[in-house]
């Protein structure tokens, strides 16, 4: 623990009361004006959190993953659009460098993505290559002391508040064995050559900013190479992931506590037949099972942090807890939105309705579609460790969003669909009584 046990109670206490004080008013006026007021941005900057797992003597507060969790917690009680600003530079921003990076890059870039000065996007999404991330396109050619630039990366965290992209190029032509063909690179947002594309436009978490980015003969030199060898990009990626997959499991479990409350209150407050519609046994069933479903991630998620924190190896608890836990917000979301939330004005009730409706569900995608985590527990169950390096590397979906949990459209046409159905047909409980 680089911080002593006091310290890290008084900065969770902050940060709750911050967030309860400060950032839960405000939900519906980043929802309405799709943006983060740039005071909360300084906040957090002042309050350390941009650098809670960089290592002391870059500037950060070293977290240990325990520890960054309960951070995490108490942020995700707010809308997670607050989150997503710090979520990189706490992830693959900082981690890969520190991995992976020369001392060099490492005393560069650390203490400024630590202090908040740099906010970091990681570009390896690419208009044709999602899933299949080694099938990137975008190319690094070599050209004397520097590598040259070109392609276009899509769905891009905090790409329009960048200061740094760490980007994901082809340095060979062909695939390569072990996705050797990809470099990682270190591009200023400043380099001439880089274009930002319009904000995508999103159903949910507004407030949280992603775009494209495109790369038109943009040149580095060739020391922005991280680590200063060809072809270590993807592994640099695939050994950030087990810590993002933690992270992006506690702010599913962070979002489902906000949701229960929610929840729970509305069950007390509105009056139905003569009574709070929480004497009724079927809502309470509900509740129940949703507090057995958070309990259960909860549970997980403790061990899995611990776990990593002594230094064992967890791809596949990390992988377990973010398919369980990212399915475990939406069964709740889904609850809550089926009780007659949707009709709601109370604000902050309004929130919930919304995390449920719109924003839990794109976890799944984020840090490793659940499809694909699937195909890792199945392999390791299937006693064949060895092959869990390959389905990663092959299949590592959502590296790029690891930190990240607002919304692209694909998946929200079909939430749409589904939840206006669940609302229409009061559910099984409704009906029932
Ligand atoms: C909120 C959010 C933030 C993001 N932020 C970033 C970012 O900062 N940086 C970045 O680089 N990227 C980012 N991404 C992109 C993200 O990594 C990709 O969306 C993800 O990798 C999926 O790619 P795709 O959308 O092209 O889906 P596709 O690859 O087209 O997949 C479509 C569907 O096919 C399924 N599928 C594909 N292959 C398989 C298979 N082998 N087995 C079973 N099913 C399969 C998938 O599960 C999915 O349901 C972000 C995405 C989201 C949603």
């Amino acid at each position: 623990m680089a911080v002593d046990r006091e310290t890290l109670e008084q900065l969770v206490a902050t940060v709750r009361g911050y967030v309860r004080n400060r950032l839960v008013p405000i939900e519906a006026q980043v929802a309405e004006r799709d943006e983060v007021p740039p005071e909360v941005l300084d906040d957090f900057r002042r309050m350390g959190l941009f650098g809670l797992s960089t290592p002391v003597e870059y500037g950060g507060l070293g977290l240990a993953a325990s520890e960054e969790i309960r951070l995490i917690l108490e942020l995700t009680w707010a809308s997670a659009a607050f989150r997503s600003l710090v979520g990189i530079n706490l992830g693959l921003g900082s981690q890969a460098i520190l991995m992976d990076g020369t001392e060099e890059q490492r005393r560069a870039w650390l203490p400024k993505i630590a202090s908040g000065e740099v906010i970091t996007s990681f570009c390896l999404t690419e208009p044709d290559s999602g899933s299949d991330s080694a099938a990137l396109r975008t190319r690094a050619v070599r050209d004397d002391d520097a590598y040259i630039l070109n392609g276009s990366k899509r769905f891009i965290t905090n790409a329009p508040y960048a200061g740094l992209f760490l980007v994901m190029a082809r340095t060979s032509p062909e695939r390569l064995p072990r996705n050797a063909h990809v470099s990682a690179f270190l591009v200023p947002a400043d380099t001439p050559g880089i274009r930002l594309g319009a904000k995508d436009r999103k159903m949910g978490q507004q407030g949280a900013w992603s775009c494209d980015v495109h790369f038109e003969d943009v040149r580095v030199p060739a020391h922005a190479i991280i680590g200063g060898r060809e072809g270590c990009g993807f592994a640099t990626a695939m050994k950030s992931l087990d810590r993002g997959r933690i992270n992006i499991s506690a702010v599913c479990v962070g979002q489902a506590r906000r949701i229960l409350h929610e929840a729970t209150r509305y069950a007390v407050d509105r009056t139905q037949f003569g009574q709070p519609i929480g004497d009724f046994q079927l809502v309470q069933a509900m509740l129940a099972d949703s507090k057995a479903d958070l309990y259960a991630a909860e549970c997980m998620l403790d061990d899995l942090a611990r776990r990593y924190d002594l230094g064992e190896r967890v791809t596949l608890e990390a992988s377990c807890a973010k398919l369980f836990c990212s399915e475990m917000v939406g069964r709740i979301a889904d609850r809550v939105v089926g009780n007659g939330h949707a009709d709601v004005e109370d604000a902050v009730a309004q929130h919930a309705e919304h995390v449920a409706a719109l924003d839990a569900p794109p976890v799944a995608f984020v840090g490793g579609d659940v499809d694909l985590l699937l195909r890792v527990q199945g392999t390791v169950a299937q006693g064949d460790v060895a092959d869990v390096v390959d389905v990663a590397v092959l299949h590592p979906r959502g590296v790029g969003a690891a930190d990240d949990v607002d919304v692209v459209l694909h998946r929200q046409l079909a939430q749409q669909a589904l939840h206006p159905v669940g609302v229409a047909g009061q559910r099984g409980q409704r009906v029932g009584r």
